[in-house]
């Protein structure tokens, strides 16, 4: 009785006769294919116990035929051997990543093969009887089938590899870590279509929408409704919807279909995950369509290690970025980057002929705030005046701690008239607000230098600093909490 049937690829004559003879010799059956188109046909007709594959044959390679016969379920069980010339690290590599079960380089010892030939035979026995599907048909495919299926398969992992060199690409972009995201969405959702992409990361309450399909606002808070429960699902439900940034990427698409006409949806997910912890979730949803599952749970399941790779260097980019130019005490910016954004709103301002103004403001005997009440009180004022004076301004002024108790502001699109009125406003607010230490109510007072640009005097930006600091020295000594504006 036969040990077992084998199918044994190989296009030399010579290693073909002493392999056969051996396993022969040792009560297998063996059937020999001389490349690797014949190896298929043979396996999918006589349905054997083990596969022998050389590497190098004609028409198809031994590793092709190897991931063919791994990616269908009928073959998939059945042990592959690789019979190599070479046993360097890549043919290795390549040889696993197509999923051969193992390797026995060519100049074997008889009792070599044989053993790895009847250990192999064993586990794809116990793989066959845990499943339950039993033998294939003994079916033949033509040359054009087998090379269609072979085709297939490429396809297909050509197709992963190019949304993953997609995506990968991304990571060399030093851009917006929200754009950066959207991107990634981007990608994903022109391989899925008609979806909206989600990623929420939940240290960061950060979420980015990817819109690429028409829908309306209930929608919308359908699908951010869903994110935060799958959020909730890993334990993060102590996210607060109101304090999550949203970021909108394709919001023209919204708001094209009718209000209240709600649709179902389809959701998929994945975690991202970056050394065992969840850092945020990869969402897609899509029409309430079973095809639409499928393919969305089979690309985010192929982009689900490359996209968080992409997405935690963005994320850890930013907070590199952000201690960069936040000042660690008010978490305005810093000196330094307040000189950058500052040379940008002066050349902007030269060449589009824009007007705007800067205010240099500083607290009134501070030193004597610090030294009745200590330095920590000292501190706690400083956090409390940037919260403040940020109160004060609209979202396009930027507000920068310039040194100890110095703050810079600018104000673009602004003259001098309308920037005056806000130092006053702001001014103002100083003094009635009351910062409360551990146990008193304290009061404190600030001064301010206005100047505006363009104007005739100022030929670059040390001078227009010159003239708000003079302005500031004014208001100092023409007695402290008020504001002077210098022409
Ligand atoms: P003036 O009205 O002339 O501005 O008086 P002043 O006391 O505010 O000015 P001065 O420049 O003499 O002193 C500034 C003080 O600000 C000195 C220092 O104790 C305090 N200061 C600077 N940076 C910090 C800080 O980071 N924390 C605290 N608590 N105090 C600071
Ligand atoms: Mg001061
Ligand atoms: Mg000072």
């Amino acid at each position: 009785m036969s040990q077992g049937a084998i199918v044994l690829a190989d296009d030399n004559k010579l290693v073909v006769k002493i392999t056969s003879a051996i396993l022969e010799g040792a009560g297998y059956s063996v059937s020999v294919a001389w490349d690797g188109l014949e190896a298929i046909n043979k396996v999918y007709g006589e349905m054997p116990d083990l596969v022998i594959l050389d590497i190098e044959m004609p028409k198809i390679n031994g590793y092709q035929v190897c991931r063919l016969l791994k990616d269908d379920e009928f073959t998939k069980d059945i042990p592959v051997l690789m019979l190599t010339g070479r046993d360097q690290q890549t043919d290795l590599f390549w040889g696993m990543k197509t999923g051969a079960d193992a390797y026995v380089t060519k100049g074997f010892k008889p009792e070599q093969l044989l053993s790895e030939v009847s250990e192999q035979m064993r586990k794809g026995k116990e793989r066959r009887s845990l499943d339950k599907k039993g033998k294939a048909p003994g079916k033949v495919l033509d040359e054009e089938g087998v090379l269609s299926r072979v085709i297939d398969l490429l396809d297909s992992k050509l197709f992963s590899s190019t949304i993953l060199n997609e995506i990968g690409a991304l990571a060399g972009l030093s851009q917006d870590y929200r754009k950066t995201m959207a991107s990634v969405l981007e990608i994903i959702s022109w391989v899925v279509g008609n979806t909206i992409g989600v990623v929420l990361l939940f240290e960061e309450e950060e979420m980015v929408l990817h819109v690429s399909r028409n829908m309306n606002f209930d929608e919308l808070k359908e699908v951010q409704k869903k994110a935060f429960e799958t959020a909730a699902s890993y334990g993060y439900d102590r996210l607060n919807p109101e304090r999550v940034k949203v970021d909108i990427f394709g919001e023209e698409n919204i708001a094209k279909e009718k209000e209240g006409e709600k649709r179902n949806f389809s959701f998929a997910h994945v975690p991202l995950s970056v050394q065992k912890r969840i850092i945020g979730i990869l969402m897609l949803a899509g029409p309430a369509s079973p095809a639409f599952a499928r393919q969305a749970e089979m690309v985010l399941g192929i982009v689900q290690n490359q996209a968080t790779i992409v997405i935690d260097n963005a994320r850890l980019y930013e907070a590199a970025r952000q201690l960069a130019i936040t000042d660690g005490l008010t978490k305005l910016y810093n000196h330094r980057f307040f000189q950058e954004l500052f040379e940008k709103e002066y050349k902007r301002s030269d060449r589009y002929n824009t007007i705007f103004s800067f205010i240099m403001l500083d607290i009134d005997h501070f030193k004597k705030v610090n030294d009745t009440y200590g330095h920590l009180c000292g501190d706690e004022i400083l956090k409390g005046l940037a919260d403040l004076i940020k109160g004060c301004l609209r979202s396009m002024d930027i507000v920068a701690r310039y040194g100890g108790e110095e703050f810079a502001i600018l104000l673009p699109e602004t003259n001098g008239e309308e920037a005056l009125q806000t130092a006053e406003r702001m001014r103002m607010a100083v003094e009635s607000q009351t910062f409360m230490g551990d146990d008193f109510g304290l009061n404190i007072t600030v001064s301010m230098g206005v100047a505006t640009y363009p104007s005739p005097d100022i030929r670059g930006r040390s001078d227009l600093i010159a003239k708000a600091d003079k302005a500031l020295y004014e208001a100092k000594e023409s007695g402290r909490n008020r504001v002077v504006f210098v022409e």
